[in-house]
């Protein structure tokens, strides 16, 4: 690298990510003569709530927390989404993923509506009890909207299977009873999901390889960058890594390294395992998150966070397959660029729906009491992230279109056919 810039957490371009779904969104109704109403009613969220999170500290001073839940939709069923942590986060951001989750779950066929949740908070600086207190007043400040037939919760940034543990036992403390299909990403050994936790990577692992196999490319012959080292990022890296492709850059909120030799990926998820972050890890030359989007390498896989690929790098990007871990990585502005460079996108809403499709399988196991194995999970898993990746190629070919307004007529259609069957109630 030309000039040494302090590795360090990446920096979100200043486009609203929920104009950058709407901006999709609106092309995606153009193609399909969407009337006026049901246009109106699906771009528009059910349900949007900010609550307040009062916390008593370890040294007993009271701290305020704001908490999102934003329904997107419940038109297909129980709106489906994932609770964030993060000290950035903003309305809306949490309006652009809740809809993310409603088109996602329309193509994989899930019967789910979409919803998301978020705490304004850095858990990096709260203490095990803190986070604690501020997950069970999180879900007992919006029990009246969770439940297992009407809103379902999920893991994603910054929140894992132990904080999901704490909103079920809140939630199943309120209901007087054990109500484990009230949130998923469970720990296996209280209802969760075997496969679960390794389910959005593998989902990741599943369509890259496809695509490879469509452009040619042999795992072998294959380097891959992995921006985000987390739950999607690190097991994308892993299972590619174990399928033969090279690993040649990975990173954190830390920062990145790079090793055109390939990384040691056990040994990156040992050291974050160990360490909490990449930091100090050594496994390769430190670069920047921005620095690494932009190698030289056949796979991206971005699974940080939003508006990482910009107007501002979209057209200095090498790869030649971008697999959308991370929700939102790419702007609205900034797709026009790769379609014209001919890079073959999946799409967040396709690339990373493995994770809410064994929530969902995870949420009937819960009601019918009756646990799969891990093998039949990932059978079943396969099997919809294959099918739906060749549903969103065709719908994109029929139309002519890129695969990401592929993934958005393909979704936006099934609810709005949903839409007109239901009719409006009032
Ligand atoms: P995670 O908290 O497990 O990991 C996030 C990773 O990104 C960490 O390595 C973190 O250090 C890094 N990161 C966070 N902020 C960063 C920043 N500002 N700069 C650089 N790196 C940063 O979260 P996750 O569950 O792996 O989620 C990652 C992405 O995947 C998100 O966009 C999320 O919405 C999406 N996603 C997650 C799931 C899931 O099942 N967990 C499902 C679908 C989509």
């Amino acid at each position: 690298m030309s000039t040494y810039v302090e590795p360090g957490p990446v920096t979100r371009d200043d486009e609203n990510p929920f104009e950058s779904m709407k901006a999709r969104f609106q092309v995606a109704a153009q193609y399909l003569n969407l009337e006026k109403g049901i246009y109106d009613f699906l771009i528009t969220p059910a349900k949007q709530v900010i609550i307040s999170i009062p916390i008593q500290m370890d040294d007993g001073s009271i701290e305020v927390y704001e908490g999102y839940r934003v329904i997107h939709s419940q038109v297909m069923g129980p709106s489906k989404g994932g609770v964030r942590y993060a000290p950035d986060v903003t309305l809306d951001e949490v309006k652009a993923l809740a809809a993310w989750m409603t088109w996602k779950c329309a193509i994989v066929n899930i019967p789910f509506g979409g919803a998301k949740g978020a705490v304004k908070c850095d858990p990096t600086k709260l203490t095990h009890s803190q986070l604690e207190k501020i997950t069970r007043r999180y879900t007992a400040n919006l029990l009246e909207i969770l439940g297992p037939d009407s809103d379902i919760p999920a893991p994603d940034v910054n929140t894992n299977e132990q904080i999901m543990a704490w909103i079920m036992d809140t939630y199943s403390m309120h209901s007087r009873r054990t109500e484990t299909a009230v949130v998923t990403g469970k720990p296996v050994f209280l209802g969760g999901s075997r496969g679960r936790r390794e389910a959005t990577g593998r989902g990741v692992q599943i369509v890259t390889l496809r695509a490879m196999d469509l452009l040619g490319l042999k795992p072998e012959q294959t380097r891959v960058v992995v921006q985000g080292f987390g739950n999607v990022g690190s097991v994308g890296a892993r299972l590619l890594y174990e399928r033969g492709c090279k690993i040649v850059a990975i990173s954190d909120i830390s920062g990145g390294y790079y090793n055109p030799k390939g990384i040691d990926i056990p040994a990156a998820i040992d050291h974050v395992s160990r360490n909490r972050t990449l930091e100090g890890f050594g496994g390769g030359d430190r670069i920047t998150n921005q620095e690494l989007l932009e190698l030289d390498c056949e796979v991206l896989i971005p699974a940080a966070r939003e508006d990482q690929i910009t107007i501002k790098n979209a057209h200095k990007i090498k790869a030649k397959i971008i697999a959308e871990g991370a929700n939102g990585p790419t702007t609205a502005r900034a797709d026009k660029i790769l379609d014209e460079r001919g890079i073959f996108v999946i799409p967040d809403i396709l690339a990373n729906a493995g994770g809410v499709t064994v929530s969902y399988f995870e949420w009937v196991q819960n009601r019918m009491g009756y646990f799969w194995s891990e093998s039949d999970v990932n059978q079943r898993l396969e099997r919809i992230m294959l099918e739906s990746f060749e549903a969103v190629l065709k719908t994109a070919k029929k139309y002519g279109v890129s695969n990401r307004i592929g993934a958005y007529i393909l979704g936006v259609d099934r609810v709005a056919k949903v839409v007109r069957a239901r009719g409006i109630y009032g």
